[in-house]
């Protein structure tokens, strides 16, 4: 396959070009990604950079894992194999696991999620009694100096860092900073160094200071970073949009690569695109054009939200007639409004699938381990996962323990629970724990009452009231719920509702969840946020009217418009805009009658086929359902 095949001049330039540093500053569709996956199978195949040489990092798991997919299909998957291609958040934890212990980190450290986060933050707030602390000033202060801080914020903060340490856990925010301590060890910078020599990052206009800190510790010599500051839509979250604008001044040597032409999407969505953004004050100027014909963009108003989420459905089913369900994307700007839609579909038979990692339970952190604890009850001789399970928060064991037990093992030719059935107190009780639950699942006991066993052993209930983990709390609950429900069907079948029967069941389910993510062909569902840097050939946005797109909560309206033009521009062939003219005012509460999204205005929909009625004023059709 010839690699530099139908890219146009300037994406020529940026695959090809020998300037150390390269900035690829262009808007959506255009090619960024494209160019950026095709450098680097250049690099390799054409400059002999080795393929375990390139970092390349970006923001979701999910275009990760695309990212790495197009390299591969370029250069193979024996060679793309060997690429490191993540998100910063695991390629920090990679980093951590490894060179932790120059700052003082435990490798085997727990992740601690946003709303682990919130929860505790709560919890030391309630317990120092300071009720007027904001959770929100709270994050926004965490990891800076607390120097000239409120007495009791930083008081708060000081309380939450400690329990991080005590817990061996780590925030997101803390992965970065402890990550980027790491990198000012000379040793560690220079090993990480030698092995990325090339650096790539994508949607470079959502960094924060940190990763740029990082990414330029990491490699200040050979960095090739594209983005497109009319997406930037994490600034709530600390991103610097600044990164990206003032980068050309921040390296001499740098060479600016723009790219003017979408690839992407037809010229009425690229229009609506260009009209949008033309009302935020604070943009770079940016062209932006496409020459393909297609179909207008089509607006439907519906009486409420129930209508809204059929009219969709029906839409989906007639535009699918002879395509592919994954050709279709319903976009939101909230989880809850995906809800809503998803239940339509399954009762129309549509395949969906909400693209969101928090969906399941069982995969979280905690419930994995849990399971974990109880695959190495039943099966003692199972090493990896005892590693999986010694670092649970209250067993307490150091990587000393942990290596001493190792070193142990490997001078013995023993598994670890051998060498801990004879080992130091400590070790000894966890081998207790192990042989109490071992008993449960010998008297054939439900899944149910043995996973309640293991909770009730590993004293998990306390440890999360303790810290006020809340979250977690009730994760363990919905699992428990979830497994109660397993264990009906089973009954209702005749079939065995034991934990082996269950364990076999959690495997198969993931087996077949990965293949209804990969290869079931499904109508994909998910939040705006989440659709960054995907494409699809029919794009729904749903809900549009103010105070949902935007959003009430938006401090920012610019990034909101901002995040408004991410979602049309996914948009291949159809765009499809919906609103509901009606909503419940709380939920269960009477129907109120919504707002239209200032963003429809702000397109200028003269292109668009209007189906309904606006407050009063008729547009297209007047046809409602
Ligand atoms: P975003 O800002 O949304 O992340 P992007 O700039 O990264 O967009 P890509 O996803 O790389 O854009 O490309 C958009 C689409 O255009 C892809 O389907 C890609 O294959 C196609 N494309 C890019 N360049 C060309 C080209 N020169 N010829 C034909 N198709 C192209
Ligand atoms: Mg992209």
């Amino acid at each position: 396959m010839n690699l530099l095949y139908g890219l146009n001049d300037q994406q020529l330039q940026a695959v090809t070009s020998d300037s150390p540093i390269i900035l690829n500053l262009a808007g959506a569709g255009s090619g960024k990604t494209r160019v950026l996956t095709h450098r680097m199978a250049y690099l390799h195949q054409e400059k002999r950079v080795g393929t375990s040489n390139m970092l390349a990092l970006t923001f979701t798991r999910l275009a990760a894992k695309e990212m790495k997919e197009r390299v591969m299909a370029l250069i193979g998957t024996a060679e793309g194999y060997k690429l490191t291609v993540g998100t910063f958040h695991s390629f920090c934890v990679q980093v951590l696991r490894e060179f932790g212990y120059l700052v003082d980190l435990e490798p085997n450290f727990t992740i601690y999620d946003e709303e682990d986060r919130t929860d505790i933050i709560h919890s030391c707030v309630d317990e120092l009694g300071y009720k007027k602390i904001k959770v929100r000033d709270v994050i926004d202060n965490l990891y800076k100096d607390l120097s000239g801080l409120d007495q009791s914020l930083a008081r708060v903060i000081e309380e939450y860092g400690y329990r991080l340490k005590r817990n061996n856990a780590m925030d997101l925010d803390g992965l970065l900073v402890s990550t980027r301590n790491v990198l000012e060890s000379s040793q560690a910078q220079r090993e990480l160094q030698n092995r990325y020599r090339y650096i790539f990052v994508d949607e470079f206009q959502d960094t924060n200071d940190i990763q740029f800190e990082i990414i330029h510790l990491l490699n200040p010599e050979n960095l090739f970073v594209v983005g497109d500051d009319f997406q930037s839509i994490y600034q709530f979250r600390g991103a610097n949009v600044r990164n990206i604008i003032e980068f050309p001044d921040k390296y001499q040597k740098c060479e600016v690569i723009k790219l003017e032409r979408n690839y992407r999407s037809t010229k009425q969505i690229v229009s609506a695109a260009n009209s949008l953004i033309k009302h935020n004050l604070s943009q770079t100027e940016k062209a932006l054009i496409a020459d393909r014909e297609g179909l207008d963009i089509r607006y439907l108003i519906m009486p409420d939200e129930d209508a809204e989420s059929r009219k969709v459905a029906d839409l989906i089913a007639s535009e699918s007639k002879s395509e592919a369900w994954s050709n279709v994307a319903v976009l939101a700007r909230t989880n809850r409004q995906l809800q809503t839609i998803k239940d339509v579909l399954d009762r129309r038979n549509i395949p969906s699938l909400i693209v969101s990692s928090q969906n399941d339970v069982f995969k979280k952190q905690d419930i994995r381990k849990i399971i974990a604890f109880i695959e190495v009850a039943i099966n003692p001789q199972d090493d990896a996962n005892i590693h999986k399970v010694i670092n649970f928060p209250n067993m307490r064991f150091t990587d000393l323990d942990i290596n001493n037990l190792e070193f142990k093992a490997l001078d013995q030719g023993w598994s670890l629970s051998d060498i801990m059935k004879i080992g130091t107190e400590k070790e000894k009780a966890f081998y207790a724990l192990l042989e109490s639950i071992k008993d449960r699942v010998e008297n054939i006991e439900t899944a149910r009452d043995v996973i309640e066993e293991a909770i009730h052993q590993l004293s998990l209930r306390i440890y999360y009231d303790n810290e006020g983990l809340k979250n977690r709390q009730e994760d363990v609950s919905a699992m428990l719920l979830e497994v109660e429900r397993w264990q009906n069907v089973q009954e209702s079948l005749g079939e065995p509702n034991g934990i082996y029967s269950f364990l076999k069941w959690l495997r198969t389910k993931d087996i077949q969840e990965k293949l209804v993510q990969e290869k079931v062909d499904s109508v994909k569902l998910m939040t705006v946020h989440a659709s960054k840097g995907l494409e699809f050939p029919v794009v729904f946005v749903i809900g549009m009217n103010q105070n949902v797109f935007p959003s009430k909560r938006a401090e920012d309206i610019e990034e909101e418009r901002r995040l408004f033009y991410v979602a049309i521009t996914r948009a291949k062939d159809r765009l499809y805009l919906t609103r509901p003219e009606q909503r419940e005012a709380y939920p269960g509460g009477p129907m109120a009658l919504q707002v239209e999204s200032q963003f429809i205005q702000e397109i200028e929909l003269e292109q668009a086929e209007c189906i309904g009625q606006s407050q009063g004023r008729t547009v297209g059709f007047g046809w409602m359902e």
